[in-house]
């Protein structure tokens, strides 16, 4: 209990930013039951570890964090106090039975799709302890009829200038290497009023930037008030109309579902910040089939092609698995072209780990962990050198950054640029508190692989022309 008689609620949270906004809403959900969010473990009533199964080895991890737990749950019990402590998320769904039979310490276990039941569960779990039954009843691990958006309350924290909207889950894509479609369930979208509504209260509570989250986001096609559906593209014009919003973003996108109207928002929807990131996974057609992506590079290439006519500045960024199951030297050489071709502003690229429940675990053609390790080794050279290519092209420009929060050096704020760099600015400490959660222009005076830094611009010049392409000064060659 903190001072004030308030429950301590801590939340650790993995994986991708649906996981954020998730936990997000789960401490919204525990707020009327006393409960309020804390930054330790240490003497918190309740623990959620809200888990993320893509990464390698995902359920070892929480096993071991839910070892480390059971030490600070046993030092509560032994102060007379209780400790809930619930897994949630991914792992949850996908590992549930597994996790009540090895970590018996664990009170809850609940999916992401049954958050919205968690004061039920949680009275639920108090009333099986009393019994002296403590793990009756208390897997919710259900992809349930009803959504849980409708009943979620309204968001009680301060968004603070940015903040993540969950517009639609799941999906029924099911590349071959991935859990999602088995842990999120099929591909459902929030209705546009409902979307419009939260934006507008985030929006009311001091949000200038908005990104809108669905593990197929741009396979959106939301119940409009008139009745049909409405795609991402329409929706983003929509929400481009609410004042003191300046900044939309989205993530993630599959290629398949990049329409035409999404494309032109890109053009004609100046808050439609120029980033986009649109894994493409691998290179090679062959690999994309054996993904079951239902995309070849080549059509991929053409979307890129159509962005950049539309926003000639965009950025660009791609998840890539190297390593899949069959990749031959030759597949991997298509990656690096297709890199090349591209030339991307940053990008997320992994050793392909099997998963299991998923197809591509059980193939028997896996390649070698050096191997791997090899083609891992090249391709981030490449994208690293892509990536601070791009930021040199930013040097001695200025740029509109939202400045969102403090930075690692006293006196600094980190905000970003349309292009999703992290900027850096150094300001003095009167500044500090007023800048902070205002878009400014900056000057670039310095630039990494991974971030910028610059210069408040406090002149009266036109601010936030729309900038010229930065260019992929680099285009480095790996040859296979
Ligand atoms: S589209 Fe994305 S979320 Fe869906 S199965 Fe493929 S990788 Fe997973």
């Amino acid at each position: 209990m903190t001072e004030n008689g308030k429950k301590r609620l801590f939340i650790k949270t993995y994986g991708c930013q649906m996981n954020v906004y998730d936990s997000a809403r789960m401490a919204d959900v525990l707020a009327p039951l006393g409960y309020t969010p804390v930054d330790s473990p240490r003497g918190a009533d309740m623990v959620i570890l809200n888990t993320c199964h893509i990464r390698e080895k995902a359920s070892e991890k929480v096993f071991s964090e839910l070892g480390r737990l059971r030490a600070f749950k046993q030092a509560q019990e032994a102060a007379g106090k209780d400790m809930v402590l619930a897994v949630a998320g991914c792992v949850a769904q996908a590992e549930g039975e597994e996790i009540l039979r090895r970590a018996p310490q664990v009170d809850l276990v609940f999916g992401p799709q049954t958050y919205h039941r968690l004061p039920e569960m949680v009275v639920r779990a108090a009333r099986a302890a009393g019994k002296g039954d403590p793990k009756a009843g208390l897997l919710d691990i259900d992809f349930p009829v009803e959504s849980k958006f409708d009943h979620l309350p309204e968001e009680t924290a301060d968004p603070g200038a940015t903040a993540f909207l969950s517009v639609q889950e799941g999906c029924d894509k099911f590349c071959s290497f991935c859990v999602v479609p088995y842990t999120r369930g099929a591909e459902f979208s929030r209705p546009v009023a409902a979307v419009l509504a939260e934006a507008r209260r985030l929006v009311a509570a001091g949000v200038q930037e908005i990104t809108l989250l669905g593990q197929n986001v741009n396979a959106y096609h939301g119940a409009a008030e008139g009745g049909g559906t409405w795609g991402l593209g329409r929706l983003l014009r929509a929400l481009a109309e609410i004042d003191g919003l300046n900044r939309l973003r989205y993530t993630t996108s599959h290629p398949r579902d990049m329409d035409d109207e999404l494309i032109a928002v890109h053009g004609d929807e100046p808050k439609v910040m120029p980033y986009l990131h649109l894994p493409i996974q691998s290179g090679s057609d062959r690999v994309l089939a054996a993904m079951n992506r239902r995309h070849t590079a080549d059509d991929y290439l053409r979307i890129v092609e159509r962005l950049r006519r539309a926003r000639p500045d965009i950025a660009l960024s791609s998840d890539f698995i190297v390593g899949f199951p069959g990749e031959s030297d030759a597949d991997f050489a298509a990656t690096l072209r297709l890199v090349n071709e591209v030339g991307y502003a940053q990008a997320y690229s992994f050793k392909y780990s099997p998963r299991p429940g998923t197809p591509a675990a059980v193939e028997d053609n896996q390649v070698s962990e050096a191997v791997k390790a090899e083609r891992l080794a090249g391709l981030q050279q490449l994208l690293g050198e892509q990536a601070e290519a791009f930021n040199r092209a930013c040097l001695g420009r200025r740029l509109p950054v939202l400045l969102e929060r403090a930075g690692r050096k006293p006196g600094q704020l980190v905000g970003r640029s349309p292009y999703m760099q992290a900027v850096h600015v150094s300001l003095p400490a009167l500044a500090i508190q007023r800048l902070k959660g205002q878009l400014v222009e900056v000057a670039v005076e310095a630039v990494s692989a991974n971030s910028l830094t610059g210069r408040l611009i406090v002149d009266a010049e036109p601010s936030h022309p729309r900038p010229a392409a930065p260019s992929i000064a680099t285009r480095s060659r790996i040859s296979a």
